[in-house]
């Protein structure tokens, strides 16, 4: 199959009209939000879904999200609008939200992976808007990547993992937020998160007054609620390790870390701050570094991320050693981003 790539950055309505004709027709279209690129399909056609599992190589029981246009067409795809729901939807929709609802019945098996809920976003990218807007329906969408993979967040590295594998991919630049939307569950008695993003717990619990976060986003615990957050995700192809605690007791460990791995021959990848990687420019020179930008600037931290992970894959590095962010606010997204691609080697100093 050709994979064509349209422009859309300075919009482009006839090539928006292509994709939802495309998804009309029950085949699968990348496009841009505001969080990473998505892969996406009707979300009412159970077997255009199943494509979207076949070029991802996803596994069948990680649900998909449904991306609607606006209210109505999100009530068609919830039983039911629990009102902690609906203070959400004002409050952060369109934007990187995802809420975990009762599905209807117009929902198929194929999206939820055969569960009694639905996950439902509504994009606040222009193209993404429009794309939906113009097929008319739901459309389901995990992220552009194959599965494991860092999530792409530009129409390059979209093309990377899925040429020849899908008809189209709509290029709107890069993404704003660079990490997936925040996803919380609104079936029980509390908000609970079940995958951080840039809706933080800080704002949801500032406008719900409670929220949890799920179990199993901390470390060692029992399987996440997320089906797909129990998958290693997000990985480079050089194995990595993070470390996490404070700045300068975490710079030291890095550049010992380093140290060894080089005297064993192997070659080092540094991802961290700007800061870090200028105090060991000279400890370990010859280190392939990627910088994910200043130090607490969590917003470029967080739209950097992947596009470091991914830089790692065309360098020659052995191990990747990383420096972790503050748990706060965004932070928690990108932290727990970082431990996934990292397969959970986290070093706390
Ligand atoms: P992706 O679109 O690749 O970012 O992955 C979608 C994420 O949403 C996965 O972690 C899914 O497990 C999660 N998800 C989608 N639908 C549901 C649902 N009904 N209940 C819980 N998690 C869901
Ligand atoms: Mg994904």
């Amino acid at each position: 199959m050709q994979t064509i790539v349209e422009d859309v950055r300075e919009g482009n309505g006839a090539a928006i009209a292509q994709a939802a004709e495309i998804l009309r027709a029950g085949e699968i279209v990348a496009f841009p939000t505001e969080t990473v690129y998505g892969l996406g399909a009707s979300g009412l056609d159970g077997d255009a879904c199943a494509k979207i599992y076949e070029a991802k190589g996803r596994p069948s029981d990680n649900p998909l999200i449904l991306h609607v246009a606006d209210w109505h067409m999100l009530k068609e795809v919830a039983r039911e609008v629990p009102p902690m729901a609906e203070k959400l939807m004002i409050a952060f929709m369109p934007g990187p939200l995802t809420l975990i609802l009762p599905r209807s019945a117009a929902v198929p098996d194929r999206v939820t992976g055969g569960q009694d809920t639905v996950g439902v976003r509504m994009p606040e990218n222009p193209v993404a808007r429009s794309l939906i807007r113009v097929a008319g329906i739901p459309i389901a969408a995990p992220s552009a990547n194959l599965s494991g993979r860092p999530s792409p967040t530009t129409a390059a590295a979209v093309l990377r993992d899925m040429e020849g594998r899908i008809p189209m991919i709509l290029n709107g630049g890069p993404c704003r937020y660079g990490v997936e939307s925040t996803i919380v569950d609104c079936t029980g008695d509390v908000a609970t998160i079940l995958r951080p993003g840039a809706i933080t717990l800080e704002d949801i619990r500032d406008l719900l007054g409670d929220c949890r976060l799920d179990p199993g986003l901390r470390e060692g615990k029992a399987a996440p609620k997320a089906p797909g957050m129990k998958y290693r995700h997000y990985a480079p192809k050089a194995p990595m390790t993070v470390f996490v605690g404070e700045e300068g007791a975490v710079e030291e460990a890095i550049a010992a870390e380093a140290k060894k791995i080089e005297t064993a021959g192997r070659s080092v990848g540094l991802l961290g701050s700007r800061e870090l990687l200028l105090k060991l420019s000279d400890v370990v020179p010859s280190a392939c570094s990627q910088s994910y930008g200043p130090r607490g600037d969590l917003e470029t931290n967080a739209s950097r991320l992947y596009s470091c992970l991914l830089a790692f894959d065309g360098l020659p590095v052995d191990a990747i050693l990383a420096e972790g962010v503050e748990e706060e606010g965004l932070g928690l997204a990108i932290l727990n981003r970082l431990k996934k691609a990292s397969g959970g080697h986290v070093v706390h100093v």
